[in-house]
């Protein structure tokens, strides 16, 4: 690898992928992948998907970019179908996760300026993961994430993830806004808060005029085997933000916003000079067209639950997985100990996979997947499981 003059912001495995094919990938020295995290849910239409390459390709040649100053009628397009599907009203474009919550969160802060509500305050739940820059850091419910960046941004509280309890109490003093929340906590180790948690969040903010901002930035475009993972319970939030999966590799972010929070931004009050332009827009509009015309969505809801019921069939009987959990294609194998070595040890086996939180496997296979990719992902990462646990026990025996 030649990344001397990168600054150190990544601890990488020492790989180089130079192309790919669906769910494989191939590197430098010719070896073939098989890819179980599409690029941390990005890819979710695969490597080099046909139809969004030739797509990318012909836009390149036709207009890559001209201004949000002036109409772009692919972004005009994108908007009218993502609004439709989740059942909202506008959308701001931009390149990014943390950009798309970044809008989320002036949003909520323009809201709560209109309704005078003196120091407002975001609340978001621990462990919740909302992107680097600044404002969706300071969301970030992680100590983690936080240490050597303050001072913070005021005006963001966090309470355990799941505790309605815990939510209605800090609402109750009447300076909440908005409670931004991940249907699914990815980064944290593909942590399912209990059924009707999202839908009693969304009753709530509604009684008390809170915006419910959800967070799908990874949960989004597919990834759980609904397009949307509020849509699980129901929930049409006032604010979802997606990225990752929406340009299948093309950098590209969205803030839609429903009822009142839609009518919040003004002319001037945000922007991005990238935000949604003709290539990235192609991108946006031709992942929704594949994942409508060829089924993406029942595949990933139907390989999601063939991978967790193989996975959890070939761990029963082990003593160190304490949860196989998830939704559709994101998956988590929680261990009771620290693991984060088989993310390399699966390497050397030829398949990706990412441990989050430090003990949970998480797993993010393109939704295009297939039932042998599927099982061949179960015996490789139960295999890698059960040799780790005889590891720990013998470790054990000899200390
Ligand atoms: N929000 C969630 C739920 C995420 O999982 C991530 C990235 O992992 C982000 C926000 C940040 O996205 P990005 O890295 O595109 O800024």
């Amino acid at each position: 690898m030649t990344e001397n003059a990168l600054m150190p912001t990544y601890n990488r495995f020492p790989v180089d992928f130079v192309r790919g094919e669906g769910a494989v990938l191939v590197s430098a020295e010719g070896r073939r992948y098989l890819d179980a995290l599409s690029g941390i849910a990005v890819c979710g239409l695969g490597h080099a998907h046909p139809e969004i390459a030739a797509a990318v390709a012909d836009q390149a040649k036709t207009l890559i970019h001209t201004s949000n100053l002036y109409g772009v009628p692919l972004q005009s397009a994108l908007a009218a179908r993502l609004a439709s599907a989740a059942g909202m009203s506008n959308v701001f474009f931009c390149n990014s996760g943390t950009e798309a919550n970044e809008a989320a969160i002036k949003i909520a802060r323009r809201y709560a300026h209109q309704r005078r509500v003196q120091n407002p305050v975001i609340l978001a739940f621990d462990g919740a993961f909302h992107g680097r820059t600044m404002g969706a850091l300071s969301a970030t419910g992680s100590a983690r994430a936080h240490a050597g960046f303050d001072p913070l941004l005021p005006g963001f509280e966090h309470v355990p993830f799941g505790d309605m309890r815990a939510v209605k109490k800090r609402i109750a003093r009447g300076d909440v806004v908005a409670v931004m929340v991940e249907p699914i906590q990815g980064e944290n180790g593909v942590v399912v808060p209990r059924p009707g948690f999202l839908a009693a969040l969304r009753a709530l903010t509604a009684r008390h005029e809170i915006l419910l901002v959800a967070d799908e930035v990874q949960t989004g475009v597919g990834r759980t085997g609904k397009l949307f993972a509020c849509a699980h319970e129901d929930v049409v939030p006032d604010v979802l933000t997606i990225a990752k999966a929406l340009g299948n590799g093309v950098p590209i972010g969205a803030c839609l916003a429903h009822n009142a929070a839609a009518e919040v931004l003004a002319p001037g009050q945000h922007g991005s000079t990238f935000g949604g332009n003709p290539l990235a827009a192609r991108a946006g509009l031709t992942v929704l067209d594949v994942i409508e015309r060829e089924g993406i969505l029942e595949n990933a809801a139907h390989m999601g639950e063939r991978l967790q019921t193989g996975l959890a069939a070939r761990l029963a009987d082990c003593a160190l997985v304490t949860a196989v959990r998830g939704r559709g294609l994101m998956v988590g194998v929680a261990l009771d100990r620290p693991c984060a070595e088989l993310a390399a040890r699966a390497l050397e086996r030829g398949l990706l996979i990412n441990v989050a939180a430090g003990q949970v496997i998480r797993l993010l296979p393109p939704l295009i997947v297939n039932a042998a990719q599927v099982d061949e992902i179960v015996s490789t990462v139960a295999d890698l499981v059960e040799a780790f646990a005889v590891e720990q026990s013998s470790q054990r025996a000899a200390s």
